[in-house]
């Protein structure tokens, strides 16, 4: 029997409180805590009754004394914070003072520069060992899924993986000529951000977009995919033996290239404020304003995702090849949970890692980065929990 705080009540939110509703048998209370209450007290209603017991609070993540003051007064075992990354370390701080285990989606971003990296979060490692409570870090799809498929793909198939490529694919239409499938300002950060791969020891930088590549993925067919740098290959690089390079790729069409490239040459994705009339704006916040929200795609996306890893290395002084992958329908999420699959493959996952903590098969003192805990329990709970993932052991590799 244990209680969740849910912080954040986007897109993502929205799939985690659905799937902790449908597993009241360990989510038995869970209070849902935004910036904006109104969308918290919606999700209470539509779901109210079917599960397990909800409230909802106003709380600014920003501020470590509004989240303990909540924390306190709801008495979570875990806090899941699925807010934006500027929020982590604001919940962790709270998290700690209360001695409450936390979860999150996405690693810490200072909010004047795009970072990529865990150092912040990883600092708290220590403190969290002393205090006796558990960190979890990106338990979404990617960063998340991917880890525990690297992990699982270690523990079961290999004595050491070479290579790893992560391919991204979304081929779903939403039929806008542009719009992002998450957090518009997270996402095109991520996007417009240089390229970066890890090879031989060290990082291998690219220009945005630079190098490109055509992938035939099961189910959703022919895709253009492009190298990005991605958060979980810091970690993935530091916790798979023997990893000489790892790369990761995401599908995107012409029209969603043609549009950013655009947006990028007038400046609307730039971070750095600017004054416009007497007020300083951050030009990709407020592109981000005019932007669909992506809360509102569901209905409209159709199509599919294909998200997996292709492992290359050795078991027993021969060469393996394995392929692990989820395949999530755009409209069998929207009949489900009411939002489209970018959402459900992150809020499915999130709701999955709480489980474990809660369960203490993954309650250990400290931060972990997923792929340094047992994949088996998570794995299991993917095919359960509407991710189920399918192998091949002979895939078409990327060159
Ligand atoms: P949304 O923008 O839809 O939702 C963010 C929510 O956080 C909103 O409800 C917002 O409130 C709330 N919020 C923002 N700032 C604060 C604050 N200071 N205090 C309290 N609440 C706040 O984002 P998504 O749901 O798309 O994404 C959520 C997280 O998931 C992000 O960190 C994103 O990077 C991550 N993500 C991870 C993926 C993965 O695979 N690992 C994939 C996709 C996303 P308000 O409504 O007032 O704006």
């Amino acid at each position: 029997m244990s209680k969740a705080l849910i912080i954040g009540a986007g897109g993502v939110a929205s799939v985690t409180v659905h799937k902790c509703v449908q597993n009241y048998k360990v989510f038995d209370e869970i209070c849902i805590a935004s910036r904006t209450k109104s969308k918290c007290d919606a999700l209470k209603e539509k779901l109210d009754g079917k599960g397990c017991k909800i409230s909802t609070a106003q709380v600014d993540a920003d501020n470590v004394d509004e989240l303990i003051a909540l924390i306190n007064d709801f008495q979570p075992d875990i806090v899941i914070n699925l807010a934006l990354p500027y929020q982590d370390l604001t919940i962790m701080d709270a998290c700690l003072a209360t001695k409450t285990h936390y979860l999150d989606t996405a690693n810490y971003e200072p909010e004047d520069t795009a970072k990529f990296e865990y150092k912040w979060q990883w600092d708290y490692k220590k403190r969290f060992e002393e205090a006796g409570i558990t960190a979890i870090l990106g338990s979404g799809f990617d960063p998340g899924v991917t880890g525990v498929f690297s992990a699982y793909a270690q523990k079961h198939y290999f004595d050491e993986i070479n290579y790893i490529d992560i391919l991204d694919c979304n081929g779903g239409d939403h039929g806008y000529p542009f719009a992002t499938n998450f957090n518009p300002e997270i996402n095109i950060r991520e996007v417009s951000a240089n390229g970066r791969y890890w090879e031989n020891g060290e990082w291998v930088e690219t220009k945005p977009m630079e190098i490109k590549r055509v992938y035939d993925f099961d189910q959703v067919g022919e895709k253009d995919m492009y190298l990005l740098y991605h958060e979980e290959l810091e970690s993935l690089a530091q916790n798979i033996k023997g990893i000489k390079r790892i790369r990761f790729f995401m599908t995107f069409g012409q029209s969603y290239l043609t549009h950013l490239k655009c947006l990028e040459n007038v400046g609307m994705t730039s971070i750095e404020p600017i004054m416009y009339e007497g007020k300083e704006i951050i030009p990709l916040q407020f592109l981000k304003a005019v932007l669909p929200d992506p809360a509102s795609l569901g209905p409209r996306t159709v199509g599919k995702t294909n998200i997996g890893c292709i492992f290359q290395g050795k078991k027993d002084g021969k060469d393996v090849t394995y392929y692990v992958y989820n395949v999530c329908d755009h409209q069998e999420c929207y009949a489900e949970v009411g939002s489209q699959a970018i959402s459900y493959t992150t809020g499915v996952p999130a709701m999955i890692g709480a489980m474990l903590v809660l369960n203490g098969q993954w309650q250990k003192p400290g931060v972990f980065n997923v792929e340094e805990l047992n994949p088996d329990p998570f794995m299991e709970a993917l095919n359960e929990w509407g991710l189920p993932w399918q192998e091949d052991f002979n895939p078409v590799l990327v060159d």
